[in-house]
Order: C-alpha cells, then structure tokens, then sequence
C-alpha cells in the first residue's frame, strides 16, 4: 500500500508516459465549513496508448470519473489516494468531480476563522505533495502544464491565484464566479488559490522590462500592523536587482505578496502569488534581527520565481538546489540592493550554525540527498538543505567567480525556461562560462557528508615568531572525507585596548596537513583566527592564547564578520565539550553587551541559556543560573533606551528569572509598577513576562486566561495554550499532552505552540512519565497523525531535559525495536544525540581542566 507515498521510479515511469497538456479546475468555496467542491478536467497525452497510469487525489469524496467520455466507477478505481487509469488513448481527457475536505494542519487548503471578528481566511499550501488534497493531479515536478482555476465563492470575497485576479461575475445570490486566464506552464506545487475576507494594497513597480502590479494582503484584524511602504520598497528593490541579475524580466505577470495566519513555514515561492506567515507583520515592537530576516524572505521567495518556478527541478532530489540557490540569492541581494549590507554576517551568527547543528546529527546526509520518495523529501527541509547548501553554493560562486557564475545562470534560465532540469545541467552551463572542471568539487562537496575541523598547529622560537604552521583538517569517524577549502587566516594584535588586524592572508587548504610558509617569522599574534572572511564551511579552533584573548576581549574585536567566527568557534567548542559552559556564559556576559550584529544581538543570549539548561553540569547549574540571571539584568538595565540590546536583553532576562527578586521584576513590569525608560511592554513582551511566572509557579491559569482576554486573536490563543502547558503540575502536562499528541481538532500553530512550551529544564518531575509515552506515540504518530502533526510532536517533545545515560539506553533499545517508520525514527536519532551532547559537555563543565 503505497499510503500517500509516491516512490521517484513511479513518477519516472509516468513522466516517461504522459504529457499534460492542461489542468482546468472549478472549485466551490460555498458548500460549507468542512468540505468544497473540486472538479478537475485534465487533458494529456499518452505515448504509449493502451497502457496505465494512476491520478492523485487526498482524502476526497469522489463522486464522478470519467476518461475520455467513459465513466469509471469510484468504488473501483479511488483507492489509497490514487485514480486507477486504464487503457489511455493517445489523447486523453479525465474528469473528475469531488469534495475534498478543508485543512487544519497548513496542508492543501487550510481554512481559518479569526477569534478576532469571526471572518474566513482559506489559503493553500502545496509544497511538496498537497495540491492533490485540492484538486486531482499528477503530483510531481515534472508534469508541468498550464492551469484555469474557476473558483465559486462569496460575493465580495478577495480570490488571488496565479493569474491576475478577474472581474467577478455575480452567478447567484450571494455568490460570484472568478474566471482566472490560464497560467504559463507550471508544476502542481506552486499552483495556489488564496480566498476570504482579506485587505488588500495594490501597487505598480515600474521596471526596465514593464510594469509589475504588486498586491499586498493580510487579514482584517492586522491591517494597523501592515507596514505596507516598507514592503513594497523591498519588493521593488528586488525586483530592480533580480531583473538585471538575471538577465531575465520576472515571468509571472504580477506579483501577489499574501500574509497568511496558521501558517506552517516561513514563506511559499507560489508563482506570482507568495504566502508568508503573518507573524512577519509586527504587532510588538522587533529588533532588526525581526526586520533583516523577513527581507530575506521575500527576496528568497522572490530568487525562486525564477529558479524554481521558471526552471524547475524535474524531482526533489534538487530540492537542496531550490532552497540553496534562493539562499544565496536572497542574501546577495539583501547585501546589494537593500539596507541590510552586513546581512552575510547575520548569516554567520544565526543561519551557518543550524548548518553545522544539522550536519553533526546522525540524520545528516549530502547536501545532493538521495529523495527515493517523498518521506525521504519531507523530511529533509533542514539545515543542510538550505544553510549548508547556500554556504557551500558560496563557495562555488567564489571558485568559478561571481561573473562567470552569472553568465551561467543567465544561460541555463533562456535554456530551460518553462521546463524541467537536473543539477547536471546547472554544472555543465557553469563549467562552460567558467572553463573549471566542476564534477570533482560536485563529488566532494555535494555528495559526501559532514562538516570538517581546521585547526592551527604551529611552533615558536624564543621571541615567539612562528619556525612552522600549518592547518590540521579532521573530520568525524563517520564521514571520514577530507576537503579542499578556502581559508583566510587573519592576525589581531592588541593595540591600545583594541584587536587590531596585522594582516591576513588566504591559502587553499587540501588533505589533512596544509603548511602555511607564509606565517613562518610572524610573532604569534593575541588571536589567530581561521576562516577570516568566512569563505569556508568549516568548524574552526581556536588555539589556547586565542581563546584566551577571546575570552578576555572579544568585546575590543571591531570587525563584526570576525567576531561573528569567534562566537561560532566559542559555541561550537562548547557543544563539541571542549570550552566548559561556564566559561561560554562568562564570555557572553563579557561581550553581547557590544555586540552590533542585529543577530548576535537576538541569538547569542539563547545560546547561553542553553549552555546553563543543557551543558551545565548538574552541580554547577544553580550557580551559573544565578550568575546569568544577575549578568543579564545588569546587561538589560545599563541598554540604552529604546535600543534593540534593551529588547533582546529584556527578553533574555525574561526567561532567565528564577530568583525570588527577578520573578518580582517581572510582575512589576506586567502591573506597572515596574518600568524601564524605552521599553515597551506590549503583547508579546506581556506573554514572555507571564510564562516565565507561569514556569516558576507564580502565576496560573486564571492570570492566563486574563492575558487571553486582553489578547483575543489567533496569536493569543497560540500564547496561551503555550502557557498552560508550562505550569509545572502533572495536570498541566496531561492536558498538553493530549492537545500536542491525541487531539485533532487543535490547529497547526496552536498544536506547535503547545509542542515547544511542554519540555521545561527544571521540570523534570513533571516530564520523568512523557519517556515512555513519547516513544510509544513515535512508533505510530506518523501514520495516524500525517506529517505535519507527527513531525512536530516528534522533534521537540524528545525528553530532552531528563539528559541521562539511562535515557540514551532506553532510546537505544528502542530504536532497535520500534516499527516506527524512517522518518519518525530520525527525529528520536536526533534527540538521542542531543542528549548524548550533553551529557559531554555536562562532564567537561564539572571538570573543565
Ligand atoms: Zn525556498
């Protein structure tokens, strides 16, 4: 039973046989709450007449089939997800009429009622196989066509799909029909329909190859938090870059930009009609970490209207190419075209660490991952796919040069427009505008795993110049390659308080023993920093006198590229147990206060909090606690006014209060008796108060539903569902237990919320029954609950907190027996590493000598 799986080889097979020639759907949006009509017409050809092939369709009620005229009867041919097609003409026309059923978890049409006025939001989501849960298919990449959606809805509804938007015909009371022209050839997963009650914004961008109408959308009750201005600049500025980039003018007519709520990633590069998740439109005050990182996402959604929608890989194995082109692209032009010219930096505090976080799980896998279905797809929109992809396709751009890469792209957008290719065709168009062979670099880079360690190793004479250096490469027992790097090497002496670069110098490094000549008669500098300029994907060491001088005054280091490496080198050590967690907190108390990345700024105090939680030792954990609790508040008092620090450290200090005193700050700050020049204490900042009160037993269930009552949105729902599941009693926990793992009717963000609130440090008492429960719910979530629900669940309700060797033999004996399938059992691998992290790092905090 192939359950809503669909193998590559079938869909091989099918592309080898047919060709869609056009989709025309017709759906009704006013035939209730919970299901909508859906009839599809799909006309295609058959090379191979008499032969059979099989349609897509999730979860309906078929009530009509006919091929070329001739009924087919549902009973018979709708089964497992799939239309049995037989005896194919040469030319073939499949009708087929349906309900299908309206989503609550993101996938296929998901339908919304705001808490907020009652009006209705639908919007789809298709990526990577749920267009057929609206409409009938052939569910794969490659089977691109035209599509005429007609959508009966309404009367006064905004409906927004590929096409422009037409007049709506009034065809009874109540009720219109919109009649879209049909689309440029495209794939099923970035078709889209989004229907209801929406705001509009429509605006023009004049560009060099004509006018592209820009549409803004949000629901009705986040129209004050739509700062549609700054919107439409970053749209534009884009576009303008993009246009020009690739040589090639934007091929989707206009372009619909649509904030959407329950929404289950960040964004969807539907062609010419992009959803976002609506949290992207502030409704508290951000820090420009908030602001930075949503310009990338509409430029990287932007990037994909031509890589990916126009060009379109024919399966997911390039899913890696998708997602790592548009990475790159988006910080590119975030650096080029937009205010946020240090975003490369951002990159390296925030994105490049998921990258090195994925890569040492035992899920890791090439970047070029082997996607034999779609289980195997579902699962790997991680942090190789798109950080290590954009940091390894960096690379690539600095191999062949920024021109040539260009040059290549331009070429393979004209050569394959509208179609389908493979990664092969990309490295042939850049092998031939570079005049580099590029299948060794394809092989080591793309298709091995892992991340490799560069560590310095050098000898001094007397006076402390170097008689040798080189740079050591390792790489895990796992995935033994060695590679060829990059690498900048840059020398900070101190100078008058200040880390002021000597000079700095670039080697490529090959094998597992580079010399570097160059530094021999160089006095040692106070730090040596590998992968200057960060051009290279690697983990990097610092040797013990850099680690000292880091330690001591990474806050006099000024170049922020090169203090965002010193803070991976010191995290990554951490993880690695090679730098205790108290020393990792000591450095952050020492240096965020003069961080000036807006992400150094919002991440790194996370990061210390999770060095106390999860690699503290247990004997050393009330100290550093307090030791945190106290440096953090003083961070947040000595910040300036109204300045980002003053927000990230509020919220740090925030999660951070367990004392009697700090617990009595935040309910001062949330009653008015306590306040800070500068500081907002608004709705969100208002939750992150409550929680933390809520998590120490200070405050329950009726001072959170009181914030519910100040905050009747969807997004106050989701806050205090998460509320409800910190309270540290066995009830609280048995009731989000419940919502997260057995309940259907709990939406996907709600259910999320709940998810991310349940496993509390501290807690453990409360969490020792959830080991048992969550492997049992592992061996058969996936299939009961779908992907989107199981994942979820799976990743975050790991018992991280009850760190324990006992725990690790527990999940060992059962992943040996579990019939849980592949994917579930990925993310228990996860959680087991993560313990297995911890307890190392635990044991080198309580002896760090
Ligand atoms: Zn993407």
């Amino acid at each position: 039973m192939p359950g809503t799986n669909l193998t590559r080889d079938e869909a091989a097979t099918r592309a080898a046989l047919l060709d869609v020639t056009s989709y025309s759907i017709d759906l009704d949006l006013t035939t209730g709450d919970t299901t909508f009509g859906s009839t599809t017409t799909i006309e295609f050809t058959c090379s191979q007449p008499g032969s059979s092939t099989f349609a897509d369709l999730v979860g309906a009620t078929v009530h009509e089939i006919t091929l070329n005229g001739e009924s087919i009867d549902p009973a018979t041919a709708y089964a497992d997800h799939r239309i049995a097609l037989s005896g194919l003409a040469a030319d073939n026309v499949l009708v087929v009429r349906a309900d299908c059923t309206y989503s609550r978890t993101g996938e296929g049409l998901h339908r919304f009622v705001d808490p907020a006025d009652d009006r209705v939001y639908l919007y789809s989501q298709f990526e990577v196989p749920d267009a057929r849960r609206v409409y009938t298919t052939f569910e794969q990449p490659d089977l691109k066509a035209p599509f005429t959606f007609n959508v009966t809805a309404p009367t006064g509804w905004k409906v927004v799909s590929n096409s422009a938007t037409p007049e709506p015909k009034e065809i009874g009371e109540g009720v219109s029909l919109w009649n879209f022209a049909p689309t440029k050839p495209m794939s099923t997963y970035i078709t889209a329909l989004v229907a209801g009650e929406y705001h509009e914004v429509q605006h023009v961008y004049r560009g060099k190859h004509g006018d592209i109408p820009l549409g803004h959308y949000c629901r009705q009750s986040l129209v004050e938090h739509l700062d549609v201005e700054e919107l439409v600049k970053l749209t534009e500025q884009g576009f303008a870059f993009f246009e020009d980039l690739f040589d090639y003018p934007y091929p989707f007519g206009k372009y619909d930009q649509l904030y959407v709520p329950e929404y289950n990633m960040g964004a969807m590069e539907n062609a010419g009609c992009v959803t976002l998740r609506d949290e992207y439109l502030p409704r508290s005050r951000q820090d420009r970490s908030f602001y930075e990182f949503r310009a990338e996402v509409i430029l990287h959604e932007m990037a994909h209207m031509w890589f990916g929608d126009l060009v379109t890989m024919r399966w997911w194995d390039d899913l890696w190419l998708n997602e790592s082109f548009a990475e790159w692209a988006c910080y590119h032009a975030a650096v080029e075209a937009t205010e946020f010219t240090e975003s490369w930096v951002g990159f390296t505090n925030a994105r490049k660490n998921w990258a090195y976080r994925q890569d040492q799980l035992p899920s890791t896998h090439p970047i070029a991952a082997d996607n034999y279905d779609l289980q195997a797809v579902e699962v790997n929109f991680d942090g190789i796919t798109y950080a290590k992809g954009a940091s390894v396709l960096k690379q690539l751009v600095a191999w062949v040069g920024l021109e040539n890469f260009l040059e290549g792209i331009r070429g393979y957008f004209k050569d394959f427009e509208f179609s389908n290719s493979e990664f092969t065709d990309l490295l042939a168009a850049l092998e031939k505008s570079s005049g580099r062979e590029l299948e060794s670099w394809a092989q080591e880079w793309l298709q091995t795993s892992g991340v490799n360690t560069l560590a310095p190793e050098f000898e001094l004479d007397e006076d402390g110049r170097f008689t040798s250096f080189a740079v050591r490469q390792t790489a895990a027992a796992d995935y033994p390659t060695l590679r060829r790097h990059r690498l900048g090497i840059g020398l900070y002496d101190e100078v008058e308080g200040r880390l002021v670069r000597r000079t700095s110098i670039e080697i490529d490094v090959e094998g597992a023993k580079t010399q570097v000549h160059d530094l021999i008669g160089q006095q040692q500098p106070a730090l040596l920093l590998l992968n200057e300029g960060d051009l290279a994907y690697a983990k990097i060491r610092l040797d013990d006198r850099s680690l000292a001088t880091v330690v001591d005054g990474l806050a006099t280091l000024d170049d922020p590229l090169a203090r965002a490496l010193c803070w991976g080198a010191a995290w990554d050590m951490t993880r690695d147990a090679e730098m205790s967690a108290t020393a990792f907190v000591k450095l952050v108390l020492s240096a965020v206060g003069s961080e000036t990345d807006a992400f150094g700024v919002s991440r790194i105090p996370g990061y210390a909090a999770q060095a106390i939680n999860a690699y503290s030792a247990p004997d050393n954990r009330a100290a550093l606690k307090a030791t945190w609790e106290q440096g953090i508040r003083e961070l947040f008092v000595a910040a300036e006014a109204g300045s980002d620090h003053q927000l990230s450290f509020a919220r740090a200090y925030a999660s951070a209060a367990h004392s009697d005193q700090a617990l009595t700050d935040l309910e001062g700050l949330l009653d008015g008796t306590v306040s800070f020049e500068g500081l907002a204490v608004d709705t969100d900042l208002r939750w992150l108060l409550l929680n933390s009160l809520v998590k120490a037993g200070r405050a329950g269930v009726e001072a959170i539903d009181a914030e519910l009552a100040r905050d009747n949105t969807i997004s106050g729902q989701e806050h205090h569902g998460a509320a409800l599941a910190l309270r540290p009693t066995a009830e609280a926990k048995a009731d989000a237990w419940a919502s997260a793992v057995e309940r259907d009717d709990i939406p996907n963000e709600t259910q999320r919320s709940i998810v991310l609130a349940f496993q509390v440090f501290g807690q453990e008492e409360f969490l020792a029954p959830y080991v048992e429960k969550y492997l049992a719910v592992a061996d058969t979530m996936w299939e009961e609950k779908g992907t989107q629900r199981a994942s979820t669940a799976l990743e975050y309700l790991f018992p991280r907190p009850l760190a324990s060797q006992q725990l690790l033999d527990r999940v060992d004996a059962w992943l040996e027996s579990s019939p849980a399938n592949p994917a579930a059992k990925r993310y228990v691998r996860e959680g087991r590493a993560d313990v297995a992290r911890a307890l190392a790092a635990q044991a080198k905090d309580a002896d760090p000598s």
